[in-house]
């Protein structure tokens, strides 16, 4: 029996995409070979990479003059290539959860980093607020999805130096204005595709304006000018995030997506705050779409574990939070079924009724 899988990442992928790898690890293109076994450079493989290139770019509505590279290494080594390629004296970034915090640390090795706002205060639970982004910086960096506290931020700021967003966690959940932005990168493990292939979107007039030498491999002109195939290319990733793309497209794109995760996000939240035992984390105002965060009620925390294995009991798994907030974590991803929610729901009722003492 398929699981409603909640789980913060690698995560939860649409049935077809899944069934669709599948059959191209067998026999890709009725080649008699599997994917797994084809050259990168051969024609076959250039085709999907291609593809997977310009759907990136059809269903995101990403403007001229961008590119888009598919890299190894993870959103996190993106933390130091941004800074690599970017920060000459100074560069600002808002502090709002444990992968800025990270970002953060790598770019303080190439130059002075100025955080502009922080909610480390109340364990990262809002978006912080009345900060504005200084013109006297190289760039603008910020974490459009807190994946570990259920925070997101929906705006694309105006800014008048270079933005730079890791979108690790939200990518392709909602229509987005791409112009805003400088560079925009993740791991596509939470809602394009499996771990192994990081996405970077980057508008090219940004590079080329640091002074020091950058190595050949952690430099993004080395892999626009080679289209992604600098070096072998996480080849299987690759495919998997195209059979996403082309899901997406199939099912109307992200104006459909974005209404199809706050139906599923709403559902969730208003049980949450409905239920007489269970309450959100995160601040009303900065509530996630994807990744929803609650905890049992102080007199009930006792009570964790049998939630758990109520849950587990009714085929729900990843529920678990995070260990730096507790509780609950139900991240609802693109890919992840209305009836997944309904019954995470009917399971809070259930055992509301079976514990509640009003
Ligand atoms: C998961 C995640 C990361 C880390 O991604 P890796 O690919 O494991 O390096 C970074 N940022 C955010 C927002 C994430 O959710």
């Amino acid at each position: 029996m398929k699981k409603h899988n909640f789980s913060a990442g690698p995560s939860v992928l649409a049935r077809e995409v899944i069934e669709n790898t599948a059959k191209a690890v067998l026999d890709f293109n009725g080649s008699g070979l599997s994917i797994l076994e084809i050259s990168h450079r051969g024609k076959d493989f250039q085709a999907v990479m291609d593809e997977t290139v310009a759907l990136f770019k059809e269903v995101l509505n990403i403007p001229e003059g961008y590119q888009v590279l598919f890299l190894g290494g993870g959103a996190s080594l993106q933390f130091s290539m941004v800074p690599f390629n970017l920060l000459n004296k100074k560069a600002a970034y808002l502090e709002t959860g444990v992968w800025a915090k990270k970002a953060i640390k790598e770019a303080k090795f190439f130059g002075e980093v100025q955080v502009i706002g922080s909610s480390a205060d109340k364990n990262f639970s809002y978006i912080p607020k009345g900060w504005t982004i200084p013109s006297d910086v190289d760039y603008f960096h910020f974490t459009s999805n807190n994946t570990i506290y259920g925070t997101e931020i929906f705006d694309d700021f105006d800014s008048t130096v270079p933005m730079v967003a890791d979108m690790s966690s939200d990518i392709f959940s909602r229509p987005m204005d791409v112009s805003k932005y400088a560079m925009i990168y993740g791991g596509a493990q939470k809602n394009l595709g499996p771990a192994g292939v990081t996405f970077v979107v980057v508008r090219e007039d940004v590079l080329g304006k640091v002074d020091r030498p950058i190595p050949t491999m952690l430099n993004y002109k080395t892999h626009i000018a080679e289209g992604s195939m600098f070096n072998t290319p996480p080849c299987l990733p690759i495919y998997t995030c195209l059979e996403t793309l082309r899901w997406l497209k199939k099912l109307g794109g992200l104006e459909v997506m974005q209404k199809m995760n706050q139906d599923k996000a709403k559902l969730l939240y208003d049980e949450i705050d409905r239920n007489s035992i269970f309450e959100g984390t995160a601040a009303k105002d900065s509530r996630s779409l994807m990744n929803i965060c609650f905890v049992l009620k102080p007199d009930y925390q006792h009570l964790e574990a049998d939630f758990l294995s109520l849950t587990s009991k009714k085929g729900m798994s990843g529920l678990k939070g995070h260990r730096s907030v507790g509780g609950f974590r139900a991240s609802t991803y693109n890919a992840l079924a209305k009836e997944s929610v309904i019954a995470l729901v009917e399971a809070m009722q259930e055992f509301e009724k079976m514990h509640s003492v009003k």
